[in-house]
């Protein structure tokens, strides 16, 4: 039996995790479960699969999921200490799908573990990529890629990573693929959120309505597969069934296709290496339709520049990227800026004066961001 733990567990990408657990009971040891605020489905999840500890990120909510819990032999715990504390138990198969910044303290610690880190906290490559992947080489731990993109260029590069020569990120372009500026001037979270072909959490979701998702998938790009920025291409893909693709040095290119279900990349993670049948969609070429691409447009969706900016700028940069992006998306749900507002935010923060840490470890890049957070509000006026 593996030993696996979920943190994140119940939000969108900890949710359909759980979903694949669950089928196969025999297979896996659930160590820790993890969530926030919605701890009835956290201790519904930790019961059904038998959990050994469940933890609620909020400290308020322990005597809620106490009762919860009451009778099962389940631990309950809360608030971030806790949180790191179960990152550090030993399990064989670690998911993290937090979202945010608050991932990339936890993704270290798992890291510790020598085992197998299933990555869709994207944030904590954004930030501290390096610092990330230096600590999975010093403990032997894999980091599986579970962004659908980046799972895609992982299966299609197999064992030739030597022969790429350009990585294309397909993009579905979000709800305002075809909007003009001045509806985009206008969206609001609503609009936003609403996303074309993926059911995902609403802080990704409006990523991908402004492009800041894809940003955030070419900086995860550059640190996970060792190429150059020029190497790195976004290609507009409404239908959302190529995940992306690798071209190699002989002129071949390699596509990942799907349905656009989140359990394909997660179940490629959680199986690696073997593969297993998953309960998805089977592709019918007969039903599908066409199959579209275009250039992305960077007049209405800077993010593109932004990222291309953020990876030639290096250092601590995408740490900055990410809190300014972070704050730019606080501000907008808060109904205080408006949609285009967030990458002008982005732009202005990211064109001041930048932090220099020649080895990045967590405090600096903690620093980093919550100073990118105070002048991203400053930018916001
Ligand atoms: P979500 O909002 O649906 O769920 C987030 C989970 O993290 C929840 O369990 C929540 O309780 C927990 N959480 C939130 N803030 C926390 C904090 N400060 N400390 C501890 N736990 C906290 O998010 P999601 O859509 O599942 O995305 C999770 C991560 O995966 C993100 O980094 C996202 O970019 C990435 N990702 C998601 C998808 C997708 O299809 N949803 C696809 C690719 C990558
Ligand atoms: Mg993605």
């Amino acid at each position: 039996m593996r030993k696996v733990s979920v943190f994140g567990s119940t939000g969108s990408v900890g949710v359909n995790t759980i979903n694949l657990i669950a089928r196969r009971p025999d297979d896996f040891h659930v160590v820790a479960l993890t969530g926030g605020h919605n701890i009835s489905l956290l201790a519904q999840q930790a019961r059904a699969l038998r959990a050994e500890i469940a933890v609620t990120a909020n400290p308020d909510l322990l005597d809620d999921l106490r009762e919860l819990l009451a009778g099962s032999g389940i631990e309950a715990a809360a608030g971030r200490g806790a949180l790191l504390e179960a990152a550090a138990r030993p399990a064989d198969w670690i998911m993290l799908a937090v979202v945010g910044f608050a991932g990339l303290e936890l993704s270290l610690i798992a890291a510790q573990q020598g085992s197998t880190l299933a990555l869709a906290n994207k944030e904590s490559l954004v930030c501290g990529g390096a610092l990330l992947q230096q600590t999975c080489t010093r403990h032997g731990t894999r980091l599986l890629p579970v962004d659908s993109e980046h799972s895609a260029i992982y299966q299609c590069i197999g064992t030739q990573d030597k022969e790429v020569e350009r990585i294309i990120l397909t993009a579905s372009g979000g709800p305002f693929l075809n909007s003009t500026h001045a509806e985009m001037e206008r969206a609001t979270p609503e609009q936003a959120v609403a996303h074309p072909n993926w059911d995902m959490g609403q802080r990704i979701s409006i990523d991908s309505a402004s492009m800041f998702n894809k940003a955030m998938e070419m900086i995860e790009t550059f640190v996970l597969f060792d190429v150059t920025p020029s190497q790195i291409e976004v290609i507009v893909h409404p239908q959302s069934i190529i995940h992306s693709m690798v071209g190699f040095t002989d002129g071949a290119i390699m596509a990942h296709l799907g349905p656009p279900d989140m359990r394909a990349p997660i179940g490629f993670a959680l199986n690696w290496p073997d593969r297993h049948d998953l309960p998805l969609e089977r592709l019918d070429f007969g039903t599908l339709g066409d199959l579209t691409f275009r250039h992305p447009d960077k007049t209405r969706f800077p993010a593109i520049a932004l990222a291309e900016q953020t990876i030639e700028m290096g250092g601590l940069a995408g740490a900055v990227f990410n809190a300014a992006k972070e704050q730019a998306l606080d501000l907008f749900l808060a109904r205080k800026i408006g949609f285009l507002d967030m990458a002008r935010i982005v732009e202005t923060v990211l064109n001041s004066p930048q932090p220099t840490a020649d080895a990045p470890v967590l405090e600096t890049i903690i620093a980093v961001d919550a100073e990118a957070r105070t002048r991203a509000i400053a930018a916001a006026g």
